[in-house]
């Protein structure tokens, strides 16, 4: 548009062009741009290797993962988890491998266990725990500490109780009579 078409009282062509300019305006707007290419791209963790830095989602538009390499974050995040657990100290070291199952008993309880850590959502989800009885030295603490560090290795954010005692069971969790 001109000086002069604006002093001009508009005539029917100038305000059909202004629409059309308008129009074309608004299309340009919603146009979208031409997508770029997908391009995976990776870094390398001296302990972990190669890793991803970026994805393409379901819609084809490109994400990129939070920084550095996702075991490494995993680790730190557990350790973290861990670390504001009540588990205590000369427990830590204690998971499902270590456990000795000399017992048929013993071998029982122990595929109970990882089997409630394996389905501990749907443990949680209906409110249901563990409860783990048994004379002083059968390894009660041992297996409750193997739940809780599958869990935390996970990254669980859930709660999960760790008591010893004789808590009355009120959430998902792992309990122990002693
Ligand atoms: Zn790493």
């Amino acid at each position: 548009m001109t000086d002069t078409t604006l002093k001009n009282p508009p005539d029917d062509t100038t305000m059909q062009s202004a629409a059309d300019l308008a129009q074309s305006a608004i299309a340009s707007v919603k146009a979208k741009p031409t997508p770029r290419p997908f391009v995976q791209q990776y870094d390398e963790c001296e302990a972990h290797g190669q890793y991803p830095l970026n994805m393409q989602d379901e819609r084809g538009g490109e994400r990129w993962y939070p920084g550095g390499c996702p075991v490494c974050r995993n680790q730190a995040n557990a350790a973290k988890l861990l670390a504001a657990s009540n588990i205590p100290k000369r427990f830590v070291d204690c998971d499902f491998s270590n456990y000795v199952a000399t017992t048929e008993d013993q071998q029982r309880v122990l595929r109970r266990c990882e089997a409630y850590a394996s389905d501990f959502a749907k443990y949680r989800d209906s409110g249901a725990c563990l409860l783990l009885c048994g004379r002083p030295g059968t390894g009660k603490n041992h297996l409750a500490t193997a739940i809780s560090r599958h869990l935390l290795d996970r990254n669980a954010r859930q709660t999960l109780p760790f008591r010893a005692g004789k808590d009355s069971a009120d959430a998902a969790g792992v309990h122990c009579d002693g």
